[in-house]
């Protein structure tokens, strides 16, 4: 019997647990080898900051760790799938190729890495390789979720949620990959491989927006091992881009996991839901599992299936609660919203994006960047994103509400780049998603912007110690908790003091947030006289789901869900 020899590609799902696709190969496969390409797009390299793509390797370490545990290891290659698979076939004779799909339509669920997998699956048909793909980087599949909605993506995050529920639970998680003595198989990269590839640079020119793509492009090479930043990229850390608080892959992941669904239990059983948005802690331990989920490092089907068992334990419920893991069902919103259009990052060419005349200030782009916009919270905040990586989903609201249509009305397209190249959990999908939310871009009813961010008193509502701005703007350590939202009023006895004087030691505030919001709400209205109507399916069902996004008080669950 010939041997069947399999080859899993991890690109998302850079996890050994609930990975269906590596599980059915390891059932088919006598041989199988684990791989990772360097392609310049995979696991969220296309626009990478420093801090992400050492997060993206601490990752691919960590599952090297594991597999050598086991008997073998993770192969990492640079250079284009296609070339690295013939490799795979010619020196390995791969059979069979696995990788993790992300929506029934056959490869990704987010149309940018089409091109790739159609490469791939038109070069898989010519050499007779198998491709075993399953689903496991959302709830639901998004394409079963477009079909049981007619064909097209339901029109509201309520929508969403009743077509979703009527698909049916989630499904629970694989159970963990069994490998065959000796099954794993262990590529040599050191010996000489006679390919028949031609050394190339990654080729991103099927990709779109290659222009981002921050690898250095160096001939194809195997690795012998996990390589560091500075093999892969000429990324520096940028000046306090080292305080990273998330350490990639799956051990730390589901570390952290656990720790997550034990406070999500404590919570539950003092009767509070979802303590991550109800009680923001800016200051606290890292509990945030985005990272994780964006790398695939831990199962989004886990994590919802163990707070949905901590909920049963804590209550006697029988059944599950969506409400209780409603953060991930907008993953789920956002990723659905996206299947089918490649330009959801973008505005003009975005079907489902308005047109806003938004300003354009490199100048003023570059102070919100670099935290020096005059208004502490935001400028804590673009600070954290900046060293960290990572920032809460209050301050994305705020800072970026502060670039768009509450203060600097600058395209959200250019806030979208710096999220994209600073976050750890920068996905493509989600983060545009989210930037056409806040920006009133799309998923937008009436362009009413009475909801508009003050860049004062929202933080203020959240951490109104100031202990969050004392932490990420030095200058104003000593500012009086009085001032310290808003320095600019401080007497300039109390500036002397505190050792920080505006306009000297912190910038004046760049714009006069009263009347700038003014002038952009008007705008807005504007905008909403002339367009009559909305483009179909963008709009926030209601007033209550809109303050449930934003984390304003006076809206429950019940009445954003519409009694689900
Ligand atoms: P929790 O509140 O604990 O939620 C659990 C998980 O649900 C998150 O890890 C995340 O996977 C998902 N989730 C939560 N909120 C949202 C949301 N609004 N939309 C979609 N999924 C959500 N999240 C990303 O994962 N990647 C991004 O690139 C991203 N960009 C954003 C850009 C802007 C402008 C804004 C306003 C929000 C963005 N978010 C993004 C959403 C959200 O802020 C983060 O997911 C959240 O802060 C992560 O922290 P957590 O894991 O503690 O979240
Ligand atoms: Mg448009």
């Amino acid at each position: 019997m010939k041997e069947a020899v399999g080859v899993h590609w991890f690109r998302h799902g850079l996890r050994l647990h609930d990975n269906p696709a590596l599980c059915q190969l390891l059932e088919t496969c006598n041989k199988v080898y684990l791989i990772f390409i360097f392609d310049g797009e995979s696991g969220g390299m296309r626009l990478s900051g420093y801090n992400r793509l050492a997060f993206l390797l601490e990752s691919l370490t960590d599952l090297d760790r594991q597999l050598r545990l086991r008997g073998g290891r993770l192969l990492t290659i640079r250079g284009k799938p296609t070339d690295a698979l013939q490799l795979m076939r010619t020196e390995y004779g791969m059979t069979h190729l696995s990788f993790e799909q992300a929506s029934g339509e056959g490869g990704d669920c987010e149309p940018v890495w089409a091109p790739r997998d159609e490469l791939v699956r038109a070069w898989c048909d010519e050499h007779a390789v198998e491709i075993i793909e399953r689903i496991s980087h959302t709830l639901w599949d998004p394409a079963e979720v477009i079909e049981a909605n007619g064909g097209e993506p339901p029109l509201t995050f309520s929508m969403f949620h009743q077509v979703a529920m009527s698909i049916g639970l989630p499904p629970t998680p694989e159970g963990d990959p069994v490998f065959r003595a000796g099954q794993l198989a262990v590529a040599d990269p050191t010996r000489p491989h006679g390919h028949p590839v031609q050394a190339s640079a990654p080729d991103c020119s099927v990709y779109r927006l290659t222009e981002f793509s921050n690898l250095t492009p160096l001939p194809f090479q195997l690795f012998d091992e996990v390589p560091p930043v500075s093999e892969l990229s000429d990324l520096k850390p940028s000046p306090g881009e080292h305080k990273k608080r998330y350490q990639g892959g799956e051990t730390r992941g589901l570390q952290l996991l656990a720790e997550r669904v034990a406070w999500e239990e404590l919570a539950l059983s003092r009767g509070i839901v979802m303590p991550n948005q109800y009680c923001p802690d800016l200051l606290g331990p890292p509990r945030s599992m985005s990272a994780y989920l964006r790398h695939g490092c831990i199962s989004v089907r886990r994590m919802y299936h163990q707070i949905q068992k901590a909920f049963q334990a804590c209550t006697d419920a029988q059944g599950h609660s969506l409400s209780i893991c409603v953060q991930l069902v907008w993953r789920e919103y956002f990723y659905t919203m996206s299947v089918k259009n490649p330009y959801y990052d973008q505005m003009e060419p975005n079907p489902i994006c308005l047109n806003i005349n938004w300003r354009t200030d490199d100048q003023q782009l570059q102070q919100w960047k670099e935290g020096q916009t005059g208004y502490p919270f935001i400028d804590a905040a673009m600070r954290q994103l900046i060293q960290e990586g990572w920032i809460h989903h209050v301050a994305r609201n705020a800072t970026s509400c502060f670039l768009t249509r509450g203060d600097l009305w600058l395209n959200w397209v250019d806030g979208l780049r710096v999220f994209q190249e600073y976050l750890l959990d920068a996905d493509w999908s989600v983060n545009a998603g989210n930037w056409m939310w806040v920006s009133s871009s799309a998923f937008e009813n009436f362009l009413d912007t009475s909801d508009t961010i003050s860049p004062v008193n929202y933080g203020r509502m959240f951490e109104p110690t100031g202990e969050y701005i004392r932490r990420y703007v030095p200058e104003l350590r000593q500012m009086p908790t009085e001032y310290i939202f808003s320095p600019w009023e401080a007497p300039l006895s109390v500036q002397r003091e505190a050792g920080c004087i505006i306009g000297k030691d912190y910038p004046c505030r760049m714009v006069n947030h009263e009347v700038v919001s003014r002038h952009n709400r008007k705008l807005m209205s504007k905008i909403a006289e002339q367009l009559g109507t909305c483009p179909p399916h963008c709009m926030p069902a209601g007033d209550a789901e809109v303050k449930h996004f934003f984390g304003l008080p006076g809206a429950s669950l019940e009445d954003m869900l519409g009694g689900h």
